[in-house]
């Protein structure tokens, strides 16, 4: 057993005095390329991560249920004849939203968990929080839920218990991740590739600036009124589009003084990188990580000119990796304002690229930044203690 599942398991042990019917693993997610463009019509190209909430869970015998999250040293218990509805205590809000809309099918229970995915980096601890909890309680109850069904338990649990209307991007990594595979997600309509993402020599290694600026919120739905109304101008001038995916620069360009400065560089991103995207696939498959990681980069000009989400932790990190040899491509992952970089490097550059970073980023800023090298690796699942 992993130290996690060991620690998640025994706890469950000593605080029910029996053992759990089920343990079960769900991923953390990063996102290779594909940046904003998931309420952009474009494609996303993510991946579950070798970082998980492990979940123990069983019956309780009565109609009682009792949350016991480890890593805050805090329990909530409900029952299940009560209305089920937001708490204060936000932890619980990403579990009790998923239990909300499925009620009526569950019998108590107790479910302990802890997590080695960093909180609020951007790796998506939420999600997998949501689809672990999903999946737990549809191994226990035999929901017959499909793995699509419980991404958008997740997600739909994120919506109204948490309030943040997040994209599905998240929760279908943590669900549909698969080891050494990554999806190609089409946001729009849930269609979904898998491609192999054997790196060789290379690998990923994350940098979390352990920042978190308060303006993400209202950036994302300013970003978002932005590109919609920049959308309907370039609608305007040519009937033939439809969504992002079918404009092209030429189509910007032209609109260009319509646009206005602003959201002229929005659009120009949105376009760009949805291109990008598709490019990314195609080096992926022919295993060009020069091509790839000069797509990373040009993601993170992108997301730092043009669609202003970076911020100036962000940009020393990705700089400082750019710099060094055999790291081919950087950037800012996620929503952006803070959480990590994405870094593609050659395996022989990671200790170069930790301690330099670490020390220049500490001098800059006073902060102790983490690094995680990570495995692209399989999504929510059963973990077999035997
Ligand atoms: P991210 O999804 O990028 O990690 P969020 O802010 O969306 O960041 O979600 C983080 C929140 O999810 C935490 O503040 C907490 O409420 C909940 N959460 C995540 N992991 C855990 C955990 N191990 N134990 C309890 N709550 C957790
Ligand atoms: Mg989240």
């Amino acid at each position: 057993m992993s130290a996690l599942t060991e620690k998640v398991v025994s706890a469950y042990l000593q605080i029910f005095q029996s053992e759990p019917s089920y343990t079960i693993l769900s991923p953390g997610r990063i996102n290779i390329i594909g940046e904003h463009v998931d309420y952009n019509d474009g494609f996303v190209l993510p991946a579950a991560i070798n970082k998980y909430v492990c979940f123990a869970i069983a019956e309780s015998g009565s109609s009682s249920c009792t949350l016991v999250a480890l890593d805050l040293d805090k329990t909530y218990a409900f029952d299940l004849t009560d209305e089920i509805s937001p708490v204060a205590d936000m932890w619980v809000n990403y579990i009790l939203g998923v239990v909300a809309p499925i009620k009526k099918e569950l019998k108590g229970f107790n479910l302990v968990f802890s997590s080695t995915i960093p909180m609020g980096s951007g790796l998506s601890s939420s999600a997998a929080v949501e689809c672990g909890a999903a999946f737990a309680l549809n191994t226990l109850f035999d929901l017959g839920l499909s793995k699509e069904q419980l991404a958008k338990l997740g997600q739909q649990a994120e919506h109204t218990f948490v309030g943040v209307k997040c994209g599905i991007m998240d929760q279908f990594a943590s669900v549909f991740g698969k080891a050494n595979q990554v999806i190609k997600l089409d946001c729009n309509t849930l269609t979904y590739d898998y491609f192999p993402a054997d790196l060789g020599d290379y690998c990923l290694v994350l940098l979390d600036s352990k920042v978190k600026h308060t303006h993400l919120t209202s950036g994302y739905n300013t970003r978002r009124e932005e590109v919609e109304a920049g959308l309907n101008i370039i609608k305007q001038a040519f009937p033939e589009v439809n969504t992002y995916r079918d404009c092209t620069m030429e189509h910007v360009e032209s609109v260009k003084d319509r646009l206005g400065a602003i959201r002229y560089k929005r659009c120009s991103y949105v376009v760009k990188e949805i291109k990008r995207v598709g490019e990314a696939v195609q080096a992926l498959a022919s295993n060009n990580f020069e091509a790839l990681g000069k797509l990373i980069n040009a993601t993170h000009e992108g997301l730092s000119a043009d669609y202003e989400v970076s911020c100036d932790e962000l940009d020393f990190l990705v700089a400082q990796a750019q710099n060094i040899p055999d790291v081919l491509g950087a950037r800012m992952m996620g929503g952006g304002f803070g959480g990590c970089t994405i870094n593609l490097l050659k395996k022989s550059a990671i200790s170069k690229l930790e301690d330099e970073i670490q020390l220049a980023y500490k001098k800059r800023f006073g902060i102790d930044l983490e690094v995680y090298q990570v495995a692209i690796s399989e999504g929510t699942h059963l973990y077999n203690r035997n």
